[in-house]
């Protein structure tokens, strides 16, 4: 198959001749801090090529190569290890639940923006708002633009960032509401399924409200910002939490999580005659910390952070469907880059205490746009965060910034904690402006750093997973075996229980239990059926196989090998 070639490449020109030019430390004196944020700002107010030629590429073959795009849609993607439930939601199905909800639209501050807001208690709009199920089709198409990047003109990069990020706020009034979630849930399963998609790791919080209570008390406890900067204090920190009701809280959102998994069953006719296909997609969810919470003077929030990190570590290791614990949220906000190493702390001190439950952790969503050149958050939040005990790493962009040597380091710290990079070429492209050969994705894989593709937030992104294959194929080239490295990767490096299937992916090599056997047989041998038996991990490897043989036979024309 002829692939498609790259061209010019505008924004790695820009990017590079801007590094040359940037300031040469972000070290902490005012006057370096001054002169990167100078330099990050320039880089930050140019176009964003590379969104617009992403965009095209996803474009053209669609347009052009119709069967290929389908061949890709269909292929068995394995996992999607990374995607916010709320981002992933598409805007018009907010206006949909919203619309049931009774919820209102009105502009953000006197212009638009829309946003949406919950109706009075007496059912009426506020102020200036209307209600949703009366937008005109004019207003739908802007709240539409105001909910996701759908019809974004990316002006600047930094425009494209500060838009993406604020566009949860514009429909928190419906992601919010608990009574959406199983409604959600659902919506994000069938638009899994749709994409090939057989297993989802989603992420969102639970019992906000009761989290945030326990970390007002805990800093009335202990007002000195220094008790969260001490690893020695921290046991106290957490006897405190639990005294004060922690585990009465993990017990509550074990309730909730119980009902959000009945009701999507329900709302997908699961087990039922006229059952969803969606019902076929397995799932489990990802607890988060918020790394942007702050206190009145904007410094972080600490106390917050601690109590999240301390709920959430404990509702992963006590609660089946919780498989893991990932921190997000803007990482180039001042207040993330200000808290970092303190949250690394926090982070570091519950993977000891917590050793079983699995972090994954958004790390180096950065680029010298928005922090400056030199600037060693790009480095740092990689290694600090891998050193903390992540096994998976959520974007891993500022990697492309590195020298050979830090880029050594950081695969080396891949290494130690078998870890993998968690690649996003949709929302990179959209939030940070990069794409084709300014991403790290080729990088990662030529210095052995495991990747698999995920989808971050398809809804904001007004996109979906097989867009970010489409785009693997065409930019990148990837061939049959690429596909399948990646589609195994994503099971491997899931989070389900029990032993890999795999002693080693990229050589194809299976554990010995089933060395001797092909790989998704309908008979394994005795050995390795009693191993897939002990193990859930390896038994959904195991049905990946099958799926994949079978695909092979009908797609495989589609694909070059390697
Ligand atoms: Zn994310």
């Amino acid at each position: 198959m002829k692939l498609f070639t790259k061209g010019a490449r505008p924004l790695a020109a820009l990017l590079a001749a801007t590094l040359l030019t940037a300031a040469p430390s972000f070290a902490g004196d005012t006057h370096a801090t001054a002169s990167a944020t100078v330099s990050a700002a320039k880089i930050c107010a140019q176009p964003n090529y590379a969104v617009r030629e992403y965009a095209a590429v996803i474009e053209k073959t669609k347009k052009e190569q119709p069967e290929l795009a389908e061949a890709l849609r269909l292929f068995p993607k394995g996992a999607d290890l990374h995607n916010h439930l709320s981002g992933t939601v598409q805007p018009e199905k907010y206006l949909a639940l919203g619309a049931a909800d009774g919820a209102c639209y009105g502009p953000q501050g006197t212009t638009t923006p829309y946003t949406i807001e919950a109706a009075t208690s007496s059912g009426r709009c506020g102020d200036g708002f209307r209600a949703l199920s009366e937008a005109s089709a004019g207003d739908r198409e802007r709240i539409l633009q105001s909910l996701s990047m759908y019809r974004f003109g990316y002006p600047d990069t930094q425009s494209g960032h500060d838009h993406f990020f604020n566009t949860f706020a514009r429909f928190r009034a419906v992601s919010d509401n608990a009574c959406n979630t199983p409604a959600m849930l659902a919506e994000v399963l069938r638009q899994s399924q749709r994409d090939g998609v057989s297993y989802l790791e989603t992420m969102l919080s639970f019992q906000s409200s009761a989290v945030s209570a326990l970390a007002r008390q805990l800093k009335q406890q202990f007002p000195v910002q220094a008790s969260y900067r001490d690893s020695r204090q921290f046991p106290a920190l957490q006897r405190f939490l639990l005294q004060a009701g922690l585990g009465d809280t993990v017990a509550a959102a074990r309730t909730e999580i119980a009902q959000y998994v009945n009701k999507t069953r329900t709302l997908l006719n699961c087990g039922s005659p006229d059952t969803d296909a969606a019902c076929g997609v397995d799932y489990a969810f990802i607890v988060t910390v918020n790394r942007t919470s702050s206190l009145a003077d904007g410094t972080p929030d600490l106390a917050k952070v601690f109590t999240q990190a301390a709920f959430s570590m404990l509702l992963a290791s006590s609660e089946e469907r919780v498989v893991g614990v990932n921190l997000l949220s803007k990482e180039d906000a001042p207040v993330s880059l200000a808290g970092f190493q303190d949250q690394m702390r926090i982070f570091g001190y519950f993977h000891e205490a917590f050793p079983k439950v699995n972090m994954a952790l958004h790390a180096g969503e950065l680029t010298p746009c928005f922090v400056g050149a030199d600037n060693p958050a790009l480095k740092e939040h990689l290694t600090g965060t891998l050193k903390a005990g992540a096994r998976r790493i959520g974007h891993g962009v500022s990697f492309a910034f590195l020298k050979d040597k830090e880029k050594s380091e950081v695969a080396d710290l891949f290494r130690h904690n078998n870890a993998l990079v968690e690649v996003m070429f949709t929302s990179n492209a959209q939030i940070l402006g990069i794409a084709g050969s300014a991403h790290p994705f080729a990088q990662y894989r030529a210095y052995g750093v495991p990747v698999a593709f995920a989808s971050d937030d398809e809804g904001v992104s007004h996109a979906n997973f097989t867009d970010e294959w489409i785009y693997g194929v065409q930019k990148y080239g990837l061939t049959r075996d690429d596909l399948q490295y990646l589609g195994r990767n994503s099971l491997q490096y899931s989070f389900m229980t029990g032993a890999p299937l795999w002693a080693d992916v990229a050589q194809g090599k299976a554990v010995e239990a089933c060395s001797a056997d092909v790989p998704g047989s309908a008979t394994p041998s005795v050995r390795c059926a009693s191993f897939l038996k002990q193990s859930a991990k390896a038994a959904a490897q195991w049905d990946y196989e099958a799926r994949l043989k079978e695909y092979w036979q009908k797609y495989g024309r589609f694909f070059g090998k390697r």
